[in-house]
């Protein structure tokens, strides 16, 4: 055998041990979606039917394969089991996959990779979490922080730095750029901007509450401002009801800082965009088919799903988005 058809076989080893260790992590990926919202153990309770409650046998846990197997029925009571499990664990295999595919273990070490894709990983856990809940768990995003602070180690210090960062484009300066380049902008959107717009544009309740000020200050005779006073109440207590309106929360803020600091900042903004737009038309398309249904439900969707999808592609496009749209200019 020559040295170029051995080297391919352990080259293939490699990319099918990644792909069965992503299938094996996405099934805990699946445990992590579904029990960190409940503040579950991740570890003492075996997995259960959701409908009957029957123990799920070892022999019917092996990642995507027993999913297919059992045609996504449970053995013990028929029930349809949910094709996310399958997904979750597929797509965690074939990120895994492609993230030693595009950085390969011999020119990136085996390190590299494989804190890029832990990295992904727990991506995934928070766009589930997020698509589910509207929150994300802290200690995924703490993970996230510890994977990129990690991988910035590795590549400063243990791995070939300079074919590293001649191959990316990422400086240890385009990292630290990165940390603020989209979580800042976030920030202030989120939690300055978006609550004065509404509270001075948007909130019929603060426009009310503003006028019945303004009243007050004025001279009013007694009854009158009994009732403005009583009004007043009124609309203190919807506005508290309804709560703070934000524009983004602060899981998407720590998601995008840590997401910087992995990837550097050309590839966070690639990332953001890619949330923004394809954000919008989703949220353009709740909208149009509320329009049609004529519920009055609220449109309100999880924005985090989207920039982990920003986040998932900027791995792969990389700087390549960025520098093709600079040179434009
Ligand atoms: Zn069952």
């Amino acid at each position: 055998m020559s040295i170029e058809i051995l080297a391919k076989l352990s080259y293939l080893g490699i990319y099918i041990f990644v792909f069965l260790s992503g299938a094996v992590i996405g099934s805990f990926l699946n445990v992590c979606i579904l029990r960190l919202p409940l503040g579950e153990s991740l570890v003492k309770r075996n997995s259960h039917c959701m409908t009957c409650g029957a123990e799920i046998k070892r022999y019917d846990l092996i990642p995507i394969v027993s999913w297919i197997i059992l045609r996504g029925k449970c053995r013990n009571c028929g029930a349809t089991i949910s094709p996310r499990y399958m997904i979750v664990e597929s797509l965690t295999a074939v990120l895994f996959t492609l993230t030693f595919v595009k950085y390969d273990t011999v020119n990136f070490g085996f390190v590299y990779p494989m804190l890029l894709s832990f990295f992904l990983a727990a991506v995934i856990v928070v766009a589930f979490e997020d698509f589910d809940t509207k929150t994300m768990s802290i200690s995924v995003l703490l993970w996230m922080g510890i994977f990129a602070i990690a991988q910035t180690i590795n590549v400063m210090f243990f791995a070939n730095t300079a074919y590293i960062e001649s191959m990316t484009g990422i400086s240890l300066p385009d990292r630290l750029i990165g940390l603020f380049a989209v979580s800042l902008p976030l920030l202030l959107i989120g939690f300055v901007i978006t609550p004065l717009f509404y509270m001075y544009f948007l909130s019929e309740d603060h426009k009310e509450r503003r006028k019945l000020r303004r009243r007050l200050k004025g001279e009013l005779a007694p009854f009158d401002y009994n009732r403005v006073t009583a009004a007043l109440k009124e609309v203190n207590g919807r506005i508290e009801e309804k709560g703070q309106v934000f524009g983004f929360g602060m899981g998407d803020i720590v998601l995008m800082a840590a997401a910087g600091l992995m990837l550097g900042f050309k590839a966070v903004v690639t990332a953001a965009f890619i949330g923004i737009v394809s954000g919008a038309i989703y949220g353009s398309f709740l909208k149009a088919k509320s329009v049609n249904e004529e519920n009055k439900e609220d449109n309100a969707f999880a924005f985090g799903p989207f920039l982990c999808i920003g986040i998932v592609a900027a791995v792969f496009i990389g700087n390549g988005l960025w520098d093709a749209y600079v040179s434009l200019l």
